[in-house]
């Protein structure tokens, strides 16, 4: 089958084309606005190793949300389950950036993948680091086995400027107790971390400990196997907002998505694929990624609802 992976991505990138002209770029953060919409890049990585890609598969992008993967390994690597005190495991069903829920759950975010709930997970970062953007970005390095991989900080200064929206979340939740540390360190924290540039293979070959039980292939354990499986079903169920249903009945895998355009998906025990537009839907998520990522997981059969039925 990885034979034919190459030409598969090859076809998708063709196929995804006449979408690069839909939707918009994430406009609120002045740095991402400048991005030309026409590009696309797909890539797979392997748990055996092999990594293919099509496309600006090797241009780097503003990771943005595909952050909070890592921040989140990072911080339950550190923290353990103390973290699900301070933050929810259900959809939220709301925009990544909404403040709606919070008074009602008393500054308790839904999940670790919209913004309040990131920023929870930043807060637990910043008690236990020193800079704590500099050890998501580390760990990133540690994945890969190569350091080349920064934080832009133009992006990062550009969003912390317009920051004003995720700084009420943070203040509000902080008027609950449930945000520890000063707020303008948690914002710089965030920022940074979201201002992280990656191509698609190497994001792809980055979350692969995702998909093999939290050990990084060739590498180290950076998280136990059940935390690794539990990052997968928040990926599944909250990984995209308030389009995280319709993408999981699209697509049946654990994914994670980001406004730079970037979508991140696992299919377990086998692979990671990762692919890129800039151009957003509504939720913001990538219009023609979403595509290609829907396209390669039906083409393999990878939806992990796909089983041979049991012959007992
Ligand atoms: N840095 C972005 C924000 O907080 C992340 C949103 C995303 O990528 O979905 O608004």
């Amino acid at each position: 089958m990885t034979r034919d992976i190459p030409r598969l991505l090859q076809a998708i990138a063709d196929d995804v084309r006449p979408l690069l002209d839909q939707g918009d770029v994430a406009s609120y953060i002045p740095a991402l606005a400048r991005v030309p919409r026409r590009q696309f890049g797909i890539a797979v990585a392997t748990v055996g190793g092999e990594v293919y890609g099509a496309g600006d598969s090797e241009r780097r992008f503003s990771i943005q949300s595909l952050s909070k993967m890592y921040a989140l390994a990072l911080a339950l690597q550190r923290e353990g389950d103390a973290l699900w005190q301070r933050v929810g495991r259900e959809p939220s069903g709301t925009p990544f950036n909404s403040l709606v829920q919070l008074e009602r759950e008393r500054g308790v975010p839904r999940n670790p993948f919209v913004n309040a709930g990131a920023l929870v997970v930043t807060d637990v970062l910043c008690r236990r680091y020193l800079q704590p953007e500099r050890a998501v970005l580390e760990l990133i390095h540690r994945l890969l086995g190569d350091t080349t991989v920064s934080i832009d900080a133009e992006v990062a200064r550009s969003e912390r400027a317009h920051s004003d929206r995720n700084a009420a979340i943070a203040h509000f939740m902080r008027s609950f107790g449930n945000l520890h540390g000063d707020v303008g360190a948690v914002l710089d924290a965030y920022c940074a971390q979201c201002a992280v540039a990656m191509s698609c293979s190497e994001l792809a070959r980055a979350s692969l400990f995702l998909a093999a039980d939290g050990v990084q292939p060739r590498g180290a354990r950076v998280v136990d196997a059940l935390a690794a499986r539990r990052i997968g079903a928040l990926m599944l169920t909250c990984g995209a907002y308030d389009a995280s249903g319709d993408l999981a009945w699209r697509i049946g895998l654990p994914i994670k998505t980001g406004v730079g355009g970037g979508i991140v998906a696992l299919v377990p025990g086998r692979l990671c694929v990762c692919a890129w537009a800039p151009g957003l839907d509504a939720n913001g998520n990538s219009i023609a990624a979403a595509a290609a990522i829907e396209r390669f997981a039906a083409a393999i059969g990878a939806s992990i609802f796909a089983g041979e039925p049991s012959r007992d």
